[in-house]
């Protein structure tokens, strides 16, 4: 059980010191940031990143 804890907070460190240097992940609702049309040659910016096709990870610190 101990054995376990220290894994997780291990784990949490590292996935820690990772959002810091790595801040953004893909965001998952768009293509780079644009939702396209069914032509293909229109599309709009997404809503959740606004048009930047990236996302802030949990626990990268804010801009
Ligand atoms: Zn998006």
């Amino acid at each position: 059980m101990t054995t376990l804890v220290v894994l997780f907070l291990l784990w949490l460190v590292g996935y820690y010191l990772a959002c810091q240097i790595w801040p953004y992940k893909a965001c998952g609702r768009c293509q780079g940031g644009k939702h396209e049309s069914p032509s293909g040659k229109a599309w709009r910016n997404c809503f959740r990143c606004g048009g930047s096709g990236k996302k802030r990870r949990l626990l990268a610190r804010k801009p």
